[in-house]
């Protein structure tokens, strides 16, 4: 047990006075290629990392769920039937509760009206009221989804002790589900997945439109090699406009291309692309399809070559995000470019963009080297020090105790 499932014991034992009946955790990801494809009906490649969020849990006899987080200083509880009265939240409306308590009474909700019980749960005998406490070591809003680890390890807990019987991909679903309609933030599935079907060492290769997933080995560590986390500590809070903007694009391109969606665009109708719309369209569309072959190309390399030989089309994808989806910030261009000049192999920024971090794979033995010449650029800059650290390709969603 780790530091962050005491935490989660603690503060479960300091609410309800006794031991919750488990511990669940899901991780948060890293996306390895693939920015803005999954939207697109595209392709993407995430891993799940050793940060990890864990719930306690345990049930209530009076039909109540209460959520509490270290994060936060009040315990938010919610009768399990007065879920679907606050939930989906109104577009562009603030959910009903605090905003980070609709992540985990999103997922109950959600994994509620899955289980075919909706409104009157309460009284069904395998939907109990519940506590959830939970701790993290996920950053928060630096691009590394702790906001699908929170949903992931709760919807993961919620299935086993509501006997939901929902599998892994069900459960990120619900995962999305509540970030869409409880929480309000227009995601993709990206996230979800991967905190649910992450595995020791591998990649998730996920096609978004089929939603199958197969696992690609990294082989990073025997081959010597690290991928470091450059979270610029710019807060990602305009986000929510760009994002959309961006989707809006995405969609205005394919209805263009007069297909349902990027993913059905290829490199080579590009050409024709330009033609057909304006400039900033087609950059946004050209972004999305270029990227969408990176990770196929990412997936050949890395089973034919290795993780050593991917760098260039990371640093493909960076300029990419920069130049064609306009969604860097100078501090992710910083951290990328000092990365790659203290030696990194590729190096790009990782999530939705507008800030969040920048990952960079390097040699394992220069993790200082690069760490030092990032921090020394960004105060050269007078950029705030960034947060810098090694993640790891990790297990998804489990049960811990
Ligand atoms: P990201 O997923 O990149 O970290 P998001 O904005 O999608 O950023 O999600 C972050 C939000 O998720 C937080 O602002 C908070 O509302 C919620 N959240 C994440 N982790 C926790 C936690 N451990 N406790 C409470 N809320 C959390
Ligand atoms: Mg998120």
């Amino acid at each position: 047990m780790s530091a962050v499932h005491d935490a989660a014991k603690t503060l479960f034992i300091a609410l309800v006075g006794h031991d919750p009946e488990g511990l669940w955790s899901a991780p948060g990801r890293v996306n390895l290629i693939g920015e803005h494809t999954d939207y697109n009906d595209g392709f993407v490649l995430p891993f799940a990392i050793g940060h990890r969020t864990v719930a306690a849990v345990g049930p209530r006899s009076d039909g109540k769920v209460r959520v509490a987080s270290t994060f936060a200083d009040e315990p938010v509880e919610v009768a399990l039937d007065e879920l679907s009265t606050l939930f989906p939240t109104a577009t562009g409306a603030a959910p009903a509760v605090p905003e980070w308590a609709a992540y985990p009474l999103g997922v109950a909700w959600a994994l509620a009206a899955a289980s075919g019980a909706g409104a009157g749960a309460g009284t069904r005998a395998q939907l109990s009221g519940v506590d959830i406490a939970i701790a993290s070591d996920v950053p928060v809003g630096a691009g590394l989804s702790s906001s699908a680890a929170i949903e992931g390890a709760t919807a993961s807990a919620l299935n086993d002790l509501w006997r939901t019987g929902l599998d892994k991909t069900a459960l990120a679903r619900i995962g999305r589900t509540a970030e869409n309609e409880a929480v309000g933030a227009p995601t993709g599935i990206m996230d979800q997945m991967s905190s649910m079907l992450g595995e020791p060492d591998a990649a998730i290769f996920l096609d978004c439109r089929s939603l199958q997933t197969q696992l690609v080995p990294l082989g990073a560590a025997e081959a010597g090699l690290a991928i470091l986390v450059m979270d610029t500590r710019v807060k990602h809070a305009h986000s929510t406009g760009g994002y959309g903007e961006r989707r809006a694009a995405c969609e205005r391109g394919a209805a263009i291309m007069g297909v349902p969606s990027l993913r059905d665009v290829s490199v080579d109708d590009l050409q024709r692309a330009e033609e057909l719309m304006d400039d900033v369209t087609f950059r946004r569309v050209r972004h999305v399809v270029t990227e969408n072959q990176r990770v196929l190309d990412t997936v050949g390399v890395l089973r034919e070559r290795g993780a050593g030989a991917i760098g260039d089309l990371l640093v493909a994808s960076h300029a990419s995000m920069r130049d064609d989806f306009e969604i860097s910030v100078p501090e992710l261009d910083t951290a990328v470019e000092a990365a790659l000049a203290a030696g990194a192999l590729g190096a790009r920024m990782t999530g939705g963009g507008f800030g969040g971090a920048a990952i960079a794979l390097i040699s394992a033995d220069a993790e200082k080297a690069v760490s030092d010449a990032v921090q020394a650029a960004f105060a050269a800059s007078g950029f705030a020090a960034p947060h810098l650290f090694t993640v790891t390709p990790s297990a998804g969603a489990q049960r811990d105790a």
